[in-house]
């Protein structure tokens, strides 16, 4: 029996719970996986002095796949985010994002069928930040004033957009490779180019040219207001999105809403022989513990993973666990019924339950 080693993140909040879930959801499929559990966030800060321990990147680095729950990241003060570092760390630079409609789900949209291609790297979420008050920050504020002639003022904040040539081919090229091996019709790259004429404005002209070697796929663009405005409107209309770092995580988020929230969003952040998969959804915190919020986010995480394994059938096994589940609503959480205070609501681990007898009919 062969088994295929693979990192395992409990994370934050309701990551542990919804983790186990999937590992037991995973498992049900027949899957032959050794976890290698490691802790980052919360817990590896308190036990050892750090959120992202160095063992975290070594296990990943030495299986090259890992499952991770939400990581808490304090707002505003506290350490950086965890999730950007491993991102940034491990150049795990597309995440990508798929957003499709299981029949059942609570949203004013049906149909939906939508991939999100975020750069994960660079741009607002690259952490060159220059805190308010700070010598550094009257310097680089200096610099600014005398390179540009504009003028910042001088008890601001500063945090710096870098877009380059090398990130953005690289992410328009997965954008395009997805797009063919999925048998995909369209690209759009989403900016605001009009006004960010040197970051976004270089993004946009990186992904014509990127663009011009897949004659085959349609490729277009949209400023980043009209795109969230037309998703809104007709979603129908979009396929495959490909967006720097920020926009890509907003526009993710709105996305997860299309299709009746984030409890159902799953993703995956690719480097170049490296691949983590995790939920679009944070730790949740005010749900850890109570056995309320959603697996499904995660089991789909895990539906990626098991595709990228190459165990398409168990992928589809569970998937189509997932969905019967859901088109049932029967045994759902609070957040794919119409009303939370629905008597029939289910806790997360009876819902998990519910896909595992699915997959063992
Ligand atoms: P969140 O995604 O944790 O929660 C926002 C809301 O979405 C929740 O209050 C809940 O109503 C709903 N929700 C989220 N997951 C759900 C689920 N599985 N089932 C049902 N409903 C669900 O976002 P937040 O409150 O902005 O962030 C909480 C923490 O998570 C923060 O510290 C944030 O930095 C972190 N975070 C981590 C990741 C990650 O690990 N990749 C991603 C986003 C946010």
């Amino acid at each position: 029996m062969v088994y295929k080693t693979v990192t395992l993140i409990p994370g934050d909040g309701v990551g542990p719970e919804l983790t186990e879930l999937t590992v037991k959801c995973i498992e049900a499929t027949g899957v032959k996986i050794a976890w290698e559990v490691v802790d980052a966030g919360e817990k590896a800060l308190k036990l050892e002095g750090t959120p992202l321990p160095k063992k975290v990147l070594d296990s990943i680095r030495k299986n090259k796949i890992a499952l991770k729950g939400p990581i808490t990241t304090p707002v505003g003060t506290g350490f950086r985010s965890v999730n950007v570092s491993l991102r940034r760390e491990l150049d795990l630079y597309s995440c990508l994002r798929p957003c499709r409609t299981y029949p059942g789900v609570r949203s004013r949209y049906d149909k939906i069928d939508l991939v999100i291609v975020r750069e994960n790297t660079e741009d607002l979420y690259a952490g060159i930040e220059f805190e308010q008050g700070k010598e550094a920050t009257a310097e680089i504020i200096d610099q600014i004033d005398k390179l540009s002639g504009s003028k910042i003022r001088k008890d601001s904040g500063v945090s710096i957009k870098p877009i380059s040539i090398f990130c953005t081919e690289r992410i328009v090229k997965f954008a395009f490779e997805y797009a063919i091996k999925n048998n995909r019709k369209k690209v759009t790259a989403v900016h605001k180019a009009n006004i960010m004429k040197y970051s976004d404005g270089l993004f946009l002209a990186t992904a014509r040219k990127v663009a011009e070697r897949y004659p085959d796929i349609k490729f277009e663009d949209r400023i980043v207001d009209n795109m969230c405005m037309q998703l809104v409107q007709k979603p129908e209309l979009y396929d495959v999105l490909v967006l720097p770092n920020l926009y890509g995580d907003i526009i993710s988020d709105l996305c997860a809403g299309l299709i009746g929230g984030l409890g159902i969003a799953p993703g995956a952040n690719f480097g170049d022989d490296m691949v983590l998969f995790e939920p679009v959804h944070g730790s949740a915190p005010k749900y850890k513990g109570l056995n309320k919020s959603n697996p499904t986010a995660m089991i789909l995480s895990g539906v990626l993973m098991l595709r990228y394994l190459g165990e398409e059938a168990k992928a589809d096994k569970l998937e189509n666990a997932v969905s019967e589940v859901i088109r049932e609503g029967k045994t759902v959480t609070y957040d794919l019924k119409n009303s939370p205070a629905d008597p029939g609501v289910a806790g997360s681990k009876e819902m998990a339950a519910a896909i595992i007898s699915k997959i063992k009919k």
